[in-house]
Parts: C-alpha cells; structure tokens; sequence
C-alpha cells in the first residue's frame, strides 16, 4: 500500500457550506452561509407528513418514486413549459436533486469524457465528473458586460463533448439564463450526441418579470437532456431531501441504473406528504407566491445596505445576492467571510470558494424572515463602517 494514493478525491475537503454553516453555529453567528430558508414550510405540508406518518407510510417508495407525485411534478412540467413527460419512463424521484444529478453524471459520463461548466459552479457537479472519470472544463459564466457568456460557451462545446451541464437561476451568482441562450445552444449542438444537464432547483424564484428559463420548454434540447427539481427550495424543506429529473426515456433508464444502486428509493411518507399537499388550492397558491415573495426578501435586504460601501447586482433568481466587497476590503474574501463570522457575527459564503473573482464577494442567502433579514442588513451597514475607519 505504501505510497500508493487511496483517495479518489485527493484535492477535495469539506464543502464550504459544511464548513461555514459549524462556524456559524460556533459562534453563534446568524447564517447567510449555507442556502436554507429560515421561513417554515406551508402548515398544509406539515400536516400533511405528520398524517403519512400515523397512517402507517413506513416502508419503501418505489425506486422511481411515488407515482402520485410523480404525476405531479409530469403536470407541473406540462403546465409552466408545456413538457409532456411520460410518469413511468421520464420521471424520477431521488433524495434531493443533489443525488440524481450525481446519478446521472456517474451513469453518463465516460473516463476520458469532457464536460462543460460555466464556471463560478455549485459545488457538486466538479467532483462528481471527476469520480465518473470525466474532464471537467470550465468556462466563465459571465461576460465583463455581466451577461451570460454564450460565445465562451459555444467556444469550449465541440463534437466531442459528452455533456454540458447548466444551472438556472444560478448558484451561487443569483443571474438567470437569458433568453435565446437555449435557442442558439441548441443550434449548436445539432448533430451532435453532447447532453445537456439543467439543474433547475431554483427553477420557479425568478424576479423583476425574468422568464423563467427550462430546458424542458425547448422543444429539440429536451430530447438530449435531463432537467432536475428540489422540493426543498419550493417548499422550505431543504432538509426533506426529495428532488426529481426529467428527461427522455433512454437518459432515464441510464439514471435509474445508478440511482437503484445508489439511493434506491427514498423518504416515503415526505414522498406522500408532498403528493397530498401540492395539488390543494394551498399548495398551489404556495407556489405561485414563491417568486413574489422571494423578491420582496432580496429588496429587503438591498434597501437595507443601499448608500453603504457593497455593491450590488440585484439577483434575477433563485435565492442568492451576491455582494461585492470591492470598496470594504482588499485581497481573500474567504479570510473575511470567516473574520466576519467571529467578529460580525455573520457568516456567508466567500465567491471564492467557487472561482477566482476579480473582486472580493460574498454570497448571501436572503431566503430568511424579515427579522433575520433586518438583523443582516445591521451587520453588514456595521462591516462596512468598521472598514470604512
Ligand atoms: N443544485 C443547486 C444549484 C443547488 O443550489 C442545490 C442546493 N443544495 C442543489 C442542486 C441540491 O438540491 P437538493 O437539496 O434538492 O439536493
Ligand atoms: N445548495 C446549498 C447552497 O448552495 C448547500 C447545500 C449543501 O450544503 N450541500 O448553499
């Protein structure tokens, strides 16, 4: 065994949520950090999986999930983007988005493979490409406009190209895939065999009237792609763990043959919880208040930190605000974001646990009650006015 190398994952420690979420509990601090709502989930909900629970929804869902719920989530595809997915062959339910996307990059991903990433990335895809064998390559997500980058992106795609893998809205920069990326992606892929992953855990948080961009609306990308959900961030129960894909029958026959094997099947009675609640009139009106509501949170927060030294581009999506630190401190957003921790109380993620960016930043997750939210905005007026001294 001596000198031979074990781990598979040599460079990787834990991931900066895990280890910003323990600061943030050491220290008592309030936690931006890690992107969970700190607003409960719709009471029906609630109800809903206390019920499953004494009904006696012990014992396994079926590997491809519940198909009531299954049905719902074909419907919702139909309804917002007008996807037909067939419930039994095109649908999958898996602990969390998290799990299937890594299913899928396992089940599709040959050694030697080159995968596209705009890069700054959530965390998970890299890793996974790596442990599949795949050369992951990064291109940047935005131009200096501050736009998507199509042309970086259609650059680093070839013929070759065994995946592209997109996230709209996008973690951890909060901007949205414009419209007619898709269109001109699709043009360029075809004759090609290149897949395309569309993490969509975000996918209804749009703001300021930004469409809300699927790959399952796009009538020739949807054949070559899986598009994935999280219960968690419609429904604030981010540790529920119930995600879904969707896509044709041949990518979810290759998914499901990792996902027996990996996750198998998962949270029975949260599976029936989240069938008997999302079709009431609460469960609807829940969903079509997300965006509104997350919104308002994200003006909250900028209102608060406007005439400050932070700058900010408000977010399109999802519920991440990025803030740059340009004018409040110099050089390692991550030594500060841990500092501010400590000494702020206020912990956050540091961009640069993404990517290189050409400024300091930090992320915020302003999926938070007001109170938690006006307490933030308090220590992030007080960051900048102790760095103004
Ligand atoms: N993709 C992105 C971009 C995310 O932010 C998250 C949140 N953790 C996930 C996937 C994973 O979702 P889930 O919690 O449903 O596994
Ligand atoms: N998606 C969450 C975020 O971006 C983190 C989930 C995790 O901790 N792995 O903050």
């Amino acid at each position: 065994m001596e000198g031979k190398p074990i781990s598979k994952l040599p460079d990787l420690g834990t991931t900066i949520f895990t280890e910003m979420t323990a600061m943030a509990n050491r220290y008592g601090a309030l936690n931006l950090a890690q992107g969970f709502p700190d607003i409960p989930p719709p009471q029906g909900l609630v109800e809903a999986a206390v019920k499953a629970l004494r009904d006696g929804t012990h014992q396994y869902a079926p590997m491809a999930g519940r198909p009531d719920l299954r049905n719902w989530i074909c419907g919702h595809h139909l309804k917002r983007h007008g996807a037909q997915y067939d419930l039994d062959r095109q649908c999958t339910i898996g602990a969390g988005a998290s799990s299937l996307l890594f299913a899928a990059i396992q089940a599709l991903v040959h050694p030697g493979d080159e995968v596209v990433v705009q890069a700054p990335a959530y965390d998970l895809y890299g890793p996974a490409v790596q442990l599949a064998g795949g050369r992951l390559i990064q291109v940047p997500l935005l131009a200096d406009d501050g736009n998507w980058d199509l042309d970086a992106l259609l650059k680093a795609v070839h013929v070759r190209t065994r995946m592209v893998i997109l996230n709209t809205p996008h973690n951890p920069t909060g901007t949205a895939c414009p419209p007619g990326f898709l269109d001109a992606l699709a043009e360029h892929l075809e004759g090609t065999d290149t897949l395309v992953l569309s993490d969509e855990v975000y996918g209804p948080i749009v703001h300021d009237g930004h469409p809300e961009v699927s790959l399952t609306a796009h009538p020739t990308l949807r054949e070559r792609g899986l598009a994935f959900g999280s219960f968690g961030k419609l429904l604030q129960v981010t540790g529920w763990k119930i995600g879904w894909a969707v896509g044709p029958t041949h990518l979810t026959t290759e998914l499901r043959k990792v996902h027996q094997y990996d996750v198998f099947s998962t949270g029975a009675p949260l599976q029936a919880a989240l069938a008997s609640f999302l079709p009431t009139s609460q469960g609807e009106s829940h969903l079509n208040g997300l965006a509104q509501m997350y919104q308002a949170k994200r003006d909250r927060l900028l209102d608060g930190l406007k005439g400050t030294a932070w700058h900010s581009t408000p977010a399109a999506g999802g519920f991440f605000q990025v803030l740059d630190a340009r004018d409040i401190i110099e050089g390692d957003d991550g030594h500060w974001a841990r500092e501010w921790t400590r000494t702020h109380g206020i912990a956050t993620i540091p961009l640069s646990a993404f990517h290189r960016p050409e400024t300091p930043q930090i992320r915020v997750c302003f999926a938070k009650e007001n109170a938690t939210l006006d307490a933030a905005v308090n220590k992030l007026c007080q960051i900048a006015a102790d760095h103004a001294r």
